[in-house]
């Protein structure tokens, strides 16, 4: 079977634990994060799900390393906390292409900022590009490409950064719902064939329950895991999965531990 997670024998490759993360803007605090713990396991997919300003965009920055939290401490890849920063590959909310660079310049950012030949890095990105759907697209500049392809160029741009662990913020969320699902199939096809961690936000129960091996569900602020939801549905995930009375019943949970996470 390809693809899921490998527990048995690996260490994991991200531990978050029991961190807590609080913003003072201006007079008042916003508690964002309380108490939050998880274990990611190399090759395991899991989505993320919880109400807007649940802190999950939070999360995603304090494991960059972009923010440091308040207490608790987070591992990548084992290592320690000082040194997380530049060891996942981050896919912010926002797709943030350069609107002056072309496509292939966009998607070879990560080596170029680690130092890496530049036209080592295009060569790579060439072959890339049609497995991520942009065959053809590499000269051109980002405001001609659709919605979906976009986001193609910023998901190439993240798996380009070669790190083992990649956090992709809804990265779909602003989609049409048959653009949507095609990307979802695509994105289990390029995870399984480069064996990445994946963890992925989003608002859309289907798309949590299609994608994951586990969804974690996120209370209203300040966020805490209420919920961690196993997905036993088999894999490769298709047309059949999506028709199926299992893929019903656990979107049923996972509705049910929202509303629960809301109240
Ligand atoms: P989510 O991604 O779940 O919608 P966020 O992590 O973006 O939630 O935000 C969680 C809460 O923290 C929100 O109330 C947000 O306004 C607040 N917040 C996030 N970043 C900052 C910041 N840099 N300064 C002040 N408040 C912030
Ligand atoms: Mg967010």
């Amino acid at each position: 079977m390809a693809g899921g997670p490998v527990t048995d024998t690996l260490s994991p490759c991200l531990e978050v634990r029991r961190v807590s993360k609080t913003f003072r803007d201006g007079g008042h605090t916003v508690a964002a994060l309380e108490d939050v713990s998880l274990t990611a396991y190399p090759g395991e997919f899991i989505t993320i799900i919880g109400p807007s300003g649940s802190g999950k965009s939070t999360l995603f920055n304090l494991i960059t390393g972009l923010a440091e939290p308040d207490s608790g401490e987070i591992l990548v890849e084992c290592g320690i906390t000082r040194r997380r920063a530049g060891r996942v590959g981050y896919m912010p909310q926002r797709d943030l292409l350069l609107p002056w660079r072309t496509v292939l310049d966009n998607v070879i950012l990560g080596p170029e900022i680690d130092g890496h030949s530049k036209r080592e890095a295009r060569r790579h990105a060439r072959e890339m590009l049609p497995l991520f759907g942009l065959d053809g697209f590499a000269d051109v500049f980002p405001d001609t490409l659709s919605g979906g392809m976009r986001q193609r160029a910023a998901l190439l741009r993240t798996f380009l950064t070669g790190r083992d662990v990649l956090l992709l913020d809804e990265p779909f969320g602003a989609l049409d719902a048959l653009t949507r699902r095609e990307l979802q199939r695509w994105l289990l096809g390029v995870w399984q064939r480069f064996q990445k961690t994946i963890l992925f936000i989003t608002h859309d129960v289907e798309e949590a329950v299609f994608l994951a091996d586990r969804v974690l569900v996120f209370s209203a602020r300040p966020g805490r895991i209420v919920r961690d939801l196993p997905i036993d549905l088999p894999r490769p995930r298709d047309t059949i999965t999506r028709l199926s009375d299992d893929r019903r019943r656990l979107e049923v949970a996972l509705l049910e531990a929202l509303e629960a996470a809301n109240t």
